[in-house]
């Protein structure tokens, strides 16, 4: 046996040892969720609630959540002559995401220039490559105020359910705030990481000092506010932090520069690799943003991820450099452009390019995947001054077992006299009491505890929206998905006519460019629509044997190597509970995001709605048992 692969032995040895450490018996059962005598941590800190009318109207498209997905489909439906749109939201404006999360150093990991979605129609520039919170959140605005989605938008408003009225066709919506209109199309666009979770730590209710969840930051108590003012409440504070996730990691430096002491609790360090951020110089925006730009940046960007060997890397970052260095690998000293070549008569042939069976592939990403966590790893030590934090922050587990995280400041942070790091030996905080928190059988007096704990996640719809889609025949979603998620192009149920899902599962299932996967389904939900409208058609639903051909195409992915079970426990592999039926069900196309990105477009261009029916019938029952398919 070669040096090499003793090596490689010993380091995959050493991540079975950390992720036994980490791995619990109650896997998501661990958190508890913001009701009940938790449900202050879901307060809005942003906005006070305004008193307003309840409504009681009719609209032609209702959409649930204003965040990206609410704001991109309803922007591609005014693009598309339909102009009768209310946004609803929980929040007190649109954003979604970007409206909750508002703590120091948010910013967005993915490049600006295709994760902020429609900066060719809006006419905007980020201002750097990957920008923060504020900007993300100002652009969420700027698209509400260009398409004029505000007109008749409900915020502060939760829906509380949606019934498909047979008799009218249309949606009923009821809401947490006495409106009870209808709709005749409906689209949820409620995100994936929406329900924040707090630790299910013994105690956490005993608490006397401040506390809050990340989303809800509580600037009233930290002074200073996202756009970087020093928190300077904090100064004459001991904070706590749980969680160094990709929103620790983010919070924890300013943290440091401005509490008095500050002690962040790990259970397990994140992957963090540099920033290396850049201003966006004006003439290099012009002379790139030729029209069609910010849909050739999206297209490289899933090139570059996936299964292509592409001619160029327009965002090259943490996120591409993950595929060029497996492509690296494969391709080894082949030339590139005989690769090139090789890829091209592959995707003519339709088959996998240069050699790339499954074994090959994931040899060579392991090989490459090693290779950069020992870089990550070596960086801490070239950046952490002591050497027990700096063993403490490494993390000992594949890149994409967790999301990576990319941060110039959260190492240094640790070199900060007032920052220590607590690091749990993967068990986690054992005890919250009145005045602290005890780990490893220390108790720490703090006057603030700061839950970077994260969000629930997985295909639960009804748990995680508030509600369930009542479908014709009073059928609930929670019932069509009661053994795993059925849509047609994860977009749209049969059974729920006029109905459209703005999700990444069983679709791109893109999560390192959210922003892609609903600009893709919004431009799909905008032609639908469009159809149904021009010509007169009452309801399109799919059929039941498209959507069932779907779910076995979906059945087809082998799995991908991000979270997989064999990785250390968080959200993106189910805790490491291993993958539930559910959790299958739920996963991408096949041939990934680039796969679906494809099928999508052929089919909207083939402009037939294949697997679709449009009803013309007054009476949807009847028609259901004989569509009139127009197509
Ligand atoms: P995560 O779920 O990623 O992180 C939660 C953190 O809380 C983990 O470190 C977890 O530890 C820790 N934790 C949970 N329970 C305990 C406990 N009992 N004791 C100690 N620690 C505990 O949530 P985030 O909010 O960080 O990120 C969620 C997602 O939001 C990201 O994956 C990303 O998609 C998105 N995001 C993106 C950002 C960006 O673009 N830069 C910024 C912020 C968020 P453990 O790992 O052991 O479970």
């Amino acid at each position: 046996m070669s040096d090499k692969t003793l090596a490689k032995d010993a380091i995959k040895e050493k991540y079975a040892a950390e992720r036994a450490k980490r791995l619990r018996s109650d896997g998501n059962e661990q958190y508890v969720r913001l009701e009940g005598e938790f449900e202050n941590y879901a307060k809005d800190p942003h906005l006070p609630v305004c008193e307003r009318s309840p409504v009681k109207d009719h609209v032609t498209v209702a959409l649930v959540g204003a965040g990206f997905s609410g704001l991109v489909v309803g922007a591609q439906l005014k693009q598309a002559g339909i102009s009768d749109i209310r946004l609803i939201d929980k929040g007190g404006d649109v954003g979604g995401t970007w409206y909750w999360n508002r703590f120091p150093g948010a910013r967005c990991d993915t490049a600006a220039m295709i994760y902020l979605p429609l900066l060719e129609e809006t006419g905007y520039m980020p201002s750097e490559k990957y920008v923060r919170g504020p900007e993300i959140f100002n652009h969420c605005l700027r698209i509400a105020r260009h398409f004029g989605l505000y007109r008749k938008a409900l915020f502060h408003t939760e829906v509380t359910s949606i019934e498909w009225q047979t008799e009218r066709e249309v949606w009923r919506i009821r809401t947490s705030r006495d409106d009870d209109f209808t709709a005749k199309y409906v689209a949820m666009g409620t995100g994936p990481l929406h329900v924040a979770k707090l630790p299910g730590i013994p105690g956490i209710e005993t608490f006397k000092g401040k506390s809050f969840h990340t989303s809800r930051w509580e600037y009233d108590f930290t002074g200073g506010d996202e756009f970087g003012d020093p928190k300077k409440r904090l100064a004459d504070k001991r904070v706590a932090v749980i969680g160094t996730g990709a929103t620790g990691v983010q919070c924890i430096p300013p943290l440091a520069a401005a509490s008095k002491s500050l002690f962040v609790f790990q259970r397990t360090p994140s992957s963090v690799d540099q920033r290396n951020n850049q201003k966006i110089d004006p003439d290099w925006f012009q002379s790139v943003s030729t029209p069609g730009w910010q849909k050739r940046w999206m297209d490289n960007f899933v090139e570059n991820m996936g299964g292509g060997i592409p001619s160029e890397d327009l965002i090259d970052d943490g996120w591409t450099e993950i595929s060029r260095r497996v492509r690296k690998k494969i391709l080894g000293k082949t030339p590139l452009w005989v690769a090139r070549a090789v890829s091209r008569i592959g995707k003519t042939l339709n088959r996998s390019p240069s050699g790339r069976n499954p074994e090959r592939l994931r040899a060579a990403f392991e090989d490459a995947d090693i290779e950069k966590m020992d870089e990550i790893r070596a960086r801490v030590d070239s950046v952490v001054q002591d050497e027990q934090t700096a063993e403490n922050l490494k993390a000992w587990y594949p890149q994409l077992c967790k999301r990576p995280c990319f941060s110039d400041e959260y190492l240094p942070a640790f070199n900060s006299p007032n920052t220590t790091l607590v690091d749990t030996g993967g068990k986690g905080v054992e005890q919250i009491t009145e005045t602290g928190l005890i780990a490893n059988g220390r108790l720490y007096e703090v006057d603030c505890i700061i839950y970077a704990s994260g969000f629930e996640y997985g295909a639960n719809f009804q748990l995680k929206s508030g509600f369930d889609l009542v479908g014709r025949n009073g059928q609930k979603l929670s019932e069509h998905w009661g053994e795993g998620l059925r849509t047609l192009h994860g977009l749209q149920m049969h059974g729920f006519p006029n109905a459209f899902m703005i999700q990444m599962n069983q679709a791109a299932n893109m999560a390192s460019n959210i922003p892609h996967n609903i600009v893709d389904h919004a431009a799909t939900v905008a032609q639908i629509v469009s159809h149904a409208e021009t010509n007169g058609f009452s309801s399109v639903e799919p059929t039941r044997e498209a959507e069932a051909e779907w779910v076995e195409l979906i059945l087809t992915n082998p799995g991908s190597m991000i979270g997989s079970t064999d990785c250390t426990p968080g959200f993106w592999n189910n805790e490491g509970q291993g993958w539930s039926k559910e959790f299958k069900q739920a996963q991408g196309h096949p041939g990934g995001a680039a796969g679906f990105f494809q099928h999508m477009e052929a089919w909207r261009t083939a402009g037939d709605f294949k697997g679709l029916l449009f009803h013309a019938a007054k009476n949807h029952e009847a028609a259901s048992e004989k569509p009139e398919l127009v197509s």
